[in-house]
C-alpha cells in the first residue's frame, strides 16, 4: 500500500487537488479537517469538543485525529493506498504515524508539499470564507493563529521528512488552480 502525505500551510489547496491525485493513483483521500467538520455537523461529543479548538485556530488533541486515521486504515478496502491531507500536523503525530504504519508492516511513501507564503495563505482563506462558509475561515484572529500554529508545530515536519528522504515540494503561490494541479500531479509522478 502507498501512504502519501499531502502537505502544506492552511489554504495551500490541498483539498482542492486531493481528488485528482487520489483518482489517478486509486488512493483514498482522508482529510482530518473534513472528518472533524463532519463530527461537528453531526453534533457528536467529539465534534463539540473539537469545535472550540478549531474555531480558535488551534490543533485538536493528537489522540483524536490518530484514532480517525487508524479507523480509516482498518476499515477502508479496495484502494492502492491513502492520501493523508492535514495529517500529520506536528512531530508527535508524525512519529505516531510511523508507529501505526510499522505495526501494519508499512511506511510513509512520500510527502507531497504545496508551499505558499503567509500573505497568500491570508488571501486564499479570505476567498474560501466567502465560498465555503467555514467558521474558522471567517475570523482574522483565527487565521492568524492557524498561521502561527502552522509555523510552530507543522513546519518542523519538513525537516523531519527531508531527513527521511521523503519530502517533495512544489510552489503553489502562482498560476491558476489548473496550473497548480498539474504541478502537484507532475510532482507525484516524479516520485517512485
Ligand atoms: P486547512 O487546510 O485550512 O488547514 P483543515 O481542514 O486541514 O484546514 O483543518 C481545519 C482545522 O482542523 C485545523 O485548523 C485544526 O484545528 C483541525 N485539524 C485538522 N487536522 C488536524 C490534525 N492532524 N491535528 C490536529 N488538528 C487538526
Amino acid at each position: 500500500m502507498k501512504y502519501y502525505i499531502l502537505f502544506g500551510p492552511p489554504g495551500a489547496g490541498k483539498g482542492t487537488h486531493a481528488g485528482a491525485i487520489a483518482e489517478k493513483y486509486n488512493l483514498k483521500h482522508i482529510s482530518t479537517g473534513e472528518l472533524l467538520r463532519a463530527e461537528i455537523a453531526a453534533g457528536s461529543k467529539l465534534g463539540q469538543e473539537a469545535k472550540t479548538l478549531i474555531d480558535a485556530g488551534s490543533l485538536v488533541p493528537d489522540s483524536v485525529v490518530e484514532g480517525m486515521i487508524e479507523n480509516a486504515f482498518n476499515t477502508i478496502k479496495g484502494v492502492d493506498g491513502f492520501l493523508l491531507d492535514g495529517f500529520p500536523r506536528n512531530l508527535s503525530q508524525a512519529r505516531d504515524l510511523d508507529a501505526i504504519l510499522a505495526k501494519r508492516g508499512e511506511k510513509v511513501t512520500a510527502v507531497v508539499s504545496l508551499m505558499i507564503d503567509d500573505e497568500v495563505i491570508r488571501q486564499r482563506i479570505a476567498h474560501r470564507a466567502a465560498i465555503e462558509g467555514r467558521a474558522d475561515d471567517a475570523s482574522e484572529a483565527t487565521i492568524t493563529n492557524r498561521i502561527k500554529t502552522y509555523h510552530a508545530q507543522t513546519e518542523p515536519l519538513i525537516a523531519f521528512y527531508k531527513e527521511a528522504g521523503k519530502y517533495y515540494e512544489c510552489d503553489g503561490n502562482n498560476g491558476t488552480i489548473e496550473d497548480n494541479r498539474n504541478r502537484v500531479l507532475a510532482l507525484v509522478e516524479s516520485i517512485k
